[in-house]
């Protein structure tokens, strides 16, 4: 909680703290913003109108370096204006000062239930992270763009990091019942994804399958 109002910031903290959060209260905005994008909270709830940083200026410096912490805008700032200007500087939800402790918490709990959603389980192994939710691949830090089945292919070899997998299962992967599939097309999609990633990432296991290789 970033708020420099005492009785406002001692009510709050009190009641998360009485519904069981841990709170760590800043009461400028200095250092506001390294707080916030330190990545160990599950929300922030940040006042605009506060010393040393304003509350807007931190949101946006949040977001601005890919900070991904919930916030909840919590001030006396009521205009529609200053509602929209809020929520487009990427905040997830704006409470009016003064506001009901209740609803500050379903607020809170609503706001935390929708970032655990969003997250997803990613796999890694080495530099290599693929996340089966979103068809995301980041290879050495960096993202890949793979075609469906391309992703299909080495989500199959993500399964369990490592381990052989035969050609068969790679074909079951990729291919659905009844679908045509050309003799060497396996082949083709690991050759695209070793020119794609590394020509080191996926190693030949001979007369056996394929496995990943752990890549620094
Ligand atoms: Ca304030």
């Amino acid at each position: 909680m970033v708020e420099d109002d005492p009785m406002i910031g001692r009510a709050v903290s009190t009641g998360l703290h009485d519904a069981g959060y841990a709170v760590d209260w800043l009461r400028d905005g200095g250092g506001a913003e390294t707080a916030v994008g330190t990545g160990v909270y599950d929300l922030a709830l940040l006042d605009l109108g506060l010393p040393r940083r304003d509350g807007l200026e931190i949101l946006k410096g949040v977001r601005r370096k890919g900070g991904k912490l919930p916030i909840l805008i919590i001030t006396a700032r009521d205009s529609v204006a200053d509602r929209i200007c809020g929520l487009d500087a990427g905040a997830d939800d704006y409470l009016v000062k003064p506001f009901d402790l209740d609803e500050l918490l379903a607020r809170a709990r609503a706001v935390i239930r929708r970032q655990r959603g969003r997250s997803s389980p990613e796999i890694s192994y080495g530099s290599l992270v693929i996340d089966p939710v979103r068809r995301e691949v980041l290879f050495q830090g960096t993202s890949v763009d793979l075609s469906a089945r391309e992703f299909a292919v080495l989500e199959a070899l993500m399964k369990e990091p490592g381990a052989v997998v035969s050609r068969d299962k790679l074909e079951d992967a990729v291919y659905g019942w009844g679908e045509e599939i050309g003799s060497n097309s396996i082949e083709v999609h690991l050759h695209h994804l070793r020119r794609k990633l590394s020509p080191q990432l996926i190693r030949n296991v001979r007369g056996v399958g394929y496995r990943i290789a752990q890549l620094p």
